[in-house]
Parts: C-alpha cells; sequence; structure tokens
C-alpha cells in the first residue's frame, strides 16, 4: 500500500481532522490498494472556509478571463505530462480499461480544462450591446462564488475535470468531494492544479462519505452553487439540501437512453454501434444506451448477430492492455447488477448472452460480471425501467417509426438517446422527437465540451459543458446607466410615486431689490 492519499484544503495537503482514514479497493483483484483521509464534516467546514476565503479576498475571482485561461492551460499540459500516471491510477481505482483510461479519460479532461480556457479568454472581449433609448445598458457575467462538485465513480477524473475546469475558469472557488470508491485521481488532479500555481483555496479536494463531508458541504450557506452528478436519489438529496439557502444547483443524473435501429441500417455497423453504445466502460456509464429498439423485421438475426459479438468481448483486469472491459467497480454494484439480472429474468426475459458473473485467472477476487443481453423484454419491466449501471442491455422490437418514439419517451429519464439509420435525414426527424438532452445519430457517447450535456425529466437540472454549461458557473448582472447624468431633470416616471417639489414662489418685488415697472 502506498502513503496516505490526503484532503488538499487552502493549498495544504492535510490529514482529516478526526484522523481516520479509509482504504480503496482495486476492483480487479479485491484488495485494498490505497489509503485516504477520511473527511468529515469538520474538513468540509475548513475547505469550504479556505474557498470562501479564496474567492472574497483572493486574487482568482478579479483577474482577467485571459490570465485564468492561462492556468487553465497549464493544467491541461500537466495533465499530459502525468498522462501515463493518471491512467494507471484511474485503472487500478475505478476498474477502467488501461485503453480506456488512456484514450479516453485522460484525453477528455485535457480538452476539458482547453475548450474552458478558451472561455474564459473570451470573456474578456467586448460583445454587443442590446441598445436602449436613454440609457446605456450592459451585461455583465461574474463568478457566483463558492462551488461545491460532488462526483461519481464511473468517470472519476472527467467528472472532476467537468466540474473543476468550468468553476475556475469563471473565476470560481471549488470545493470538490469525490465518490468514496474512487477518490485517487480527483486528489491527483488537484495536486496538479497546485502545481499549475493557482492560488491556495482555489481548488479544495474533500475525500469523504456522502453522508457526512457530502452533506456538510451542500448544505453550508457559504456555498453559492452545487454540481453534482450521481444518482436520482442522491440528486433529489441534495436539491432538498441547497434548496434551504436557494443554493443554485446543476443536476446531472440517471437515464436509461433508447438506441433506436431503423429498418434502413448498415446492419454490421449498426451492430457494433449499439455493443458500443451500451458495453463502453461495462455500460457504468449515465448516457449508456440500455434500451436496444429493433426494427422487427431486423430483429431476430440482428440480435442474435448481437449476442454471439457479446460474447466475443473480452472482460479482464483493468490494466491488462487486451482487456475489453474491466471489471464492476465495487462489490456492492456487481450485487447490483447480479440481482436485476436476476429480476429481469422472473420478469419473463431470456439471457441471450452473459447472464453471470465470470472469475479471471489470477485475480479470482475481482468483480467481474459478463456483458449481458436479455431478449423478451417489454418496456414496462424494471429492468427496462430502472438504471442498473452494468453490462446490461435489454432489447426490445418495435413495429415502426412512431412506436420507437413512443416507447424510447417512455421512461423517467431523459438523458440521451441515440437512431442507427442508413438516412440521415430520416434518423434526425426521429431524433427530434426524442425527450433528451443528446441524440446521437450513427454513433453514441460523443460528448463534446464545446456542446450542452444534461437531461430532460429526472435525469437532471441544468447543463454542463459548451456555453449553456460555462453559464451555470456566472451570475448575470446589468448594469443600467442614465444618459442624462446626475444633473439631468427628474425622470417623469418618478412622479408615479415621489410627490413633485413644490414649487419655489415667484421671487416678490422685494427680493428682486426692485420696484414694479422699475
Ligand atoms: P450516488 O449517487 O450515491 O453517489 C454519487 C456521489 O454522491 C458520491 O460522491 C457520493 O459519496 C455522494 N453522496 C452520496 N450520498 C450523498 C448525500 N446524502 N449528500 C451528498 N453527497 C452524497 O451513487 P452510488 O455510488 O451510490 O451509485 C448508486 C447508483 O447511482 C448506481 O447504481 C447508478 O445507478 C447511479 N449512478 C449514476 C451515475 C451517473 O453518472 N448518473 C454515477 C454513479 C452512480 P460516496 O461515494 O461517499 O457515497
Amino acid at each position: 500500500m502506498t502513503d496516505t492519499h490526503r484532503l488538499l484544503i487552502g493549498g495544504d495537503l492535510l490529514d482529516a481532522s478526526s484522523g481516520e482514514t479509509f482504504d480503496s479497493i482495486d476492483p480487479s483483484t479485491g484488495e485494498p490498494f490505497a489509503t485516504i483521509a477520511r473527511g468529515g464534516k469538520e474538513d468540509a467546514e475548513r475547505a469550504v472556509a479556505a474557498a470562501r476565503r479564496a474567492f472574497d479576498e483572493g486574487p482568482w475571482p478579479r483577474m482577467k478571463g485571459r490570465e485564468r485561461a492561462g492556468y487553465l492551460l497549464k493544467i491541461a499540459d500537466l495533465v499530459k505530462q502525468n498522462a501515463a500516471h493518471l491512467a494507471e491510477l484511474e485503472a487500478r481505482d475505478g476498474g477502467h480499461t488501461i485503453r480506456m483510461a488512456k484514450g479516453a479519460d485522460i484525453g477528455m479532461v485535457i480538452s476539458t480544462f482547453r475548450v474552458f480556457a478558451e472561455m474564459a479568454a473570451r470573456e474578456d472581449d467586448e460583445r454587443p450591446q442590446p441598445r436602449s433609448p436613454g440609457s446605456t445598458n450592459w451585461v455583465r457575467y461574474e463568478p457566483i462564488g463558492v462551488c461545491a462538485a460532488v462526483t461519481p465513480w464511473n468517470f472519476p477524473i472527467q467528472m472532476a475535470a467537468w466540474k473543476i475546469a468550468p468553476a475556475i475558469a469563471a473565476g470560481n472557488t471549488v470545493v470538490i468531494k469525490p465518490a468514496s470508491y474512487t477518490p485517487l485521481t480527483t486528489i491527483a488532479l488537484g495536486r496538479l492544479c497546485m502545481e499549475a500555481g493557482l492560488p491556495e483555496g482555489v481548488v479544495n479536494v474533500l475525500a469523504g462519505p456522502g453522508a457526512a463531508a457530502g452533506e456538510s458541504l451542500v448544505a453550508s450557506p457559504l456555498v453559492d452553487k452545487v454540481a453534482f452528478t450521481g444518482s436520482t436519489e442522491v440528486g433529489s438529496r441534495i436539491m432538498q439540501l441547497a434548496s434551504a439557502n436557494i443554493t443554485k444547483c446543476t443536476l446531472e443524473l440517471g437515464g436509461k437512453s433508447a438506441s433506436i435501429v431503423l429498418d434502413d441500417v448498415d446492419v454490421d455497423y449498426a451492430l457494433d454501434g449499439a455493443l458500443w453504445g451500451v458495453f463502453f466502460h461495462n455500460g457504468q456509464v449515465c448516457s449508456a444506451g440500455t434500451r436496444l429498439l429493433v426494427d422487427r423485421k431486423l430483429h431476430d438475426d440482428f440480435v442474435a448477430e448481437l449476442a454471439k459479438r457479446a460474447d466475443r468481448i473480452r472482460t479482464g483486469p483493468a490494466l491488462d492492455p487486451s482487456s475489453d472491459a474491466g471489471p464492476i467497480v465495487s462489490k456492492t454494484q456487481l450485487e447490483t447488477v447480479e440481482r436485476y439480472v436476476r429480476i429481469g429474468q422472473e420478469e419473463g426475459a431470456d439471457v441471450l448472452a452473459g447472464g453471470e458473473r465470470t472469475v479471471i485467472e489470477g485475480h479470482d477476487g475481482g468483480y467481474y460480471f459478463k456483458p449481458t443481453i436479455l431478449g423478451g423484454v417489454t418496456n414496462d419491466m424494471k429492468v427496462a425501467r430502472e438504471e442498473i449501471f452494468g453490462p446490461v442491455l435489454v432489447v426490445i422490437p418495435f413495429d415502426d417509426e412512431a412506436e420507437a418514439v413512443r416507447i424510447a419517451n417512455d421512461s423517467i429519464y431523459g438523458l440521451a438517446g441515440g437512431v442507427w439509420s442508413g438516412d440521415n435525414a430520416r434518423a434526425v426527424k426521429v431524433a427530434e422527437q426524442l425527450r433528451t438532452g443528446t441524440v446521437w445519430i450513427n454513433d453514441w457517447h460523443m460528448i463534446n465540451p464545446r456542446y450542452p450535456f444534461g437531461g430532460y425529466k429526472q435525469s437532471g437540472l441544468g447543463r454542463e459543458h459548451g456555453e449553456l454549461g460555462y453559464n451555470e458557473y456566472r451570475e448575470v448582472k446589468h448594469i443600467h446607466v442614465d444618459l442624462g447624468g446626475p444633473s439631468r431633470a427628474r425622470h417623469p416616471w418618478w412622479d408615479l410615486t415621489v410627490p413633485k417639489p413644490e414649487a419655489p414662489a415667484a421671487p416678490g418685488p422685494e427680493a428682486a431689490g426692485r420696484k414694479p415697472g422699475g
């Protein structure tokens, strides 16, 4: 085991005030491999106080956007220089295959910091303002203040970047609480932020349990904005806590996204695309295409071939470059996945591929589950309605586009969707009818920091990424300057409320010092 990974508060690496620690388990082996300081209520208060001080008194919110952008670019460079180490840490902590950690996670972190650096730099540019007669008016964007970020275990370093980059680009300070299963890369990213020279207290990392550290953080009256990614249940709790202080919230929650295969599709392409859509990172992805809706004309052959290809996905230890899929993040999540497959079978679904754990030689204690496809599913079954968050795909046939759209939209969630078709115009028409924040056509998982990402319905509130996501971290101020200047005649509207001053009496002849007629 390595040394304890400590909390980052006010620029210092600290033990928890209780002195407690917890272990991180490597899901590839089921063995503990790192020890982390276990932050609690007192640490949350310390971290928020440090972020508050940095915001109220420090240089960060007062810097020009271009200057802040320089720091974000430096962080991106440091992430690039440390890519191999960060990827390995992510693989061990969260079970990301090393190929995915190198190829997807780290690249996304770098581009997220770079894109938000661009946005910060553009802040200094003059923008056209709406004109109004009689006054000069302009809109000014300002940082919100102290941001509390709470992130999940499925994409730890990416989620940290998605929260930290826009927050600091806009001039805020942050306290981030990573998931307890996977805190290591967030702590490492926090340290790189310090190495880039960020003023102390701008980025603080608070590992610790959601119920203690997390709740204290989001309920703090010193926090101005909460950004959360995770389950809908915890999102709802966070919104409740934040509501006590009317703290602004963005929530990116669950999904049960429909992947619609139309009858004009290139079948070979769509088969691999559907597998990529659901089994990337073992389906532990909020926007995974977990409901596959297939035109009945194609259905039987399509599903038979899909099951064969799913069986070829090689599940193995995260650090093995030949693994296509790693372990499930935790024993608890492995049991959840297993339970859902059993529920599906009890509901009448057929297991067409996988459906069970698998043991990897030399890694017997790891949390491995085979890529699973359930057929004979209808959209009212629990496995079609609830987020499983594991390598489980349900397949549902449809007879026409209208039915596909109806099934796709029949969900409490609305995060993502997708259409596979040989005809882009036809696919776009379907896409426009889906009640989801993102729709991919002939692809999946293409999240781009230049474009907004977030959910309709119970998939969340607000957006991350793009100009919209950036604005979630900014307050908007309208400044109005009356054009007449302070000495002008009073505005006629004031008469609606404020009595006119009494007219001064006309000066009498004595006052004038003259006699009438001169
Ligand atoms: P949670 O939603 O419970 O956890 C997400 C984050 O919230 C973690 O940092 C967690 O801390 C924290 N947290 C938990 N409870 C509170 C609280 N009361 N106040 C403040 N913060 C809190 O996800 P789980 O890890 O428990 O996963 C459960 C299910 O959630 C999964 O099976 C999946 O369905 C869904 N999920 C969805 C994700 C998404 O991206 N939409 C991501 C992850 C999970 P801690 O880790 O210490 O508990």
